[in-house]
């Protein structure tokens, strides 16, 4: 057998499976198992598979992955990783997977904010990809960012040992249910946050990879949804220095509803941001 009918046998069984971009899944799960780049695959595929023990385990291996994925669970559970903002983030059934949507908030963020001196504070990091990006991104002068899940700590920490290696600015990371665990006197010059905002109901009705596999306390934000833009509407002015801003991750419909909980709450500059699909994804405000 060749590498390239190994490959078609994991399409359809990704077919059957009604998987969606099953080549695209397939092959990256193939490359994983064989430590194959692109190239090396296209010059390698149609020759014979050996039949060595080395071999015939990483066809079980890969068949394995496949039906895993047919079951529905998360391409990058399978791989381990994500990338975002063009580095490689660790991610596993503990956070939130990071989104390319959510590139859009880091990129505004770095576009409005290039002073160096800034301190920045990522309210539910999970993965840590927000905060990680900008420190490596922006080069702040120090960066918190914060979760309620200690597991998705421990994934933030290992994205921090792997990636912010040259970064030298300060960057620290520790559990907090929103503001609690923060100093009442600790203030930040640019808050962000991609907090849970699917209302509950709509959670059934995802895709099974979101909804059986990434964990419900990074998506649900409660009945409407608005939850957590509460709390940051109510709690963010007193860990914000004076004229600074936050930046949130919203739902494609719930800019007029966020924007009015911060304007109702006295903040100024209150707009929404689209994201590359022409989406409102992002909604910023300045104390
Ligand atoms: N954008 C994510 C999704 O659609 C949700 C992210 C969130 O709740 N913060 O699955």
């Amino acid at each position: 057998m060749t590498m390239q009918q190994l490959l078609w046998q994991g399409v359809q069984e990704l077919n059957k499976a009604r998987v969606p971009d099953p080549e695209l899944d397939a092959r990256y799960l193939l490359l994983e198992v064989f430590h194959l780049n692109l190239a090396s695959f296209l010059a390698l595929k149609a020759r014979g598979l050996g039949e060595d023990e080395e071999t015939e385990g990483k066809c079980r291996e890969f068949m394995r992955l496949i039906e895993a994925r047919a079951g529905r669970t998360p391409l990058q559970h399978l791989t381990g990783t994500q990338e975002f903002m063009g580095f490689e983030f660790l991610v596993n059934e503990h956070v939130l997977i990071p989104r390319q949507d959510t590139e859009t908030l880091v990129e505004l963020v770095l576009e409005e904010q290039k002073d160096r001196e800034k301190r920045v504070l990522d309210m539910c990091t999970g993965s840590g990809c927000i905060a990680i990006s900008l420190a490596l991104m922006g080069r702040y002068r120090h960066v918190a960012a914060l979760d309620v899940s200690a597991e998705a700590l421990k994934v933030a920490a290992g994205n921090r040992d792997r990636l912010l290696g040259g970064y030298d600015g300060g960057f620290e990371l520790f559990e907090s249910n929103m503001f609690s665990a923060l100093g009442t006197d600790r203030t930040f010059d640019v808050i962000v946050s991609n907090p849970p905002y699917i209302p509950s109901r709509v959670i059934e009705g995802l895709a099974p990879e979101v909804r059986d596999h990434e964990p419900r306390i990074a998506l649900d934000g409660s009945e409407d949804g608005l939850t957590f833009y509460r709390i940051l509407a109510q709690e963010a002015r007193n860990h914000l220095a004076e004229g600074g801003s936050i930046y949130m991750e919203i739902g494609y419909d719930q800019s007029e509803a966020v924007e009015g909980l911060f304007r109702t709450g006295g903040y100024r500059d209150v707009r929404t941001f689209q994201d590359l699909a022409g989406q409102d994804r992002v909604v910023r405000a300045r104390r």
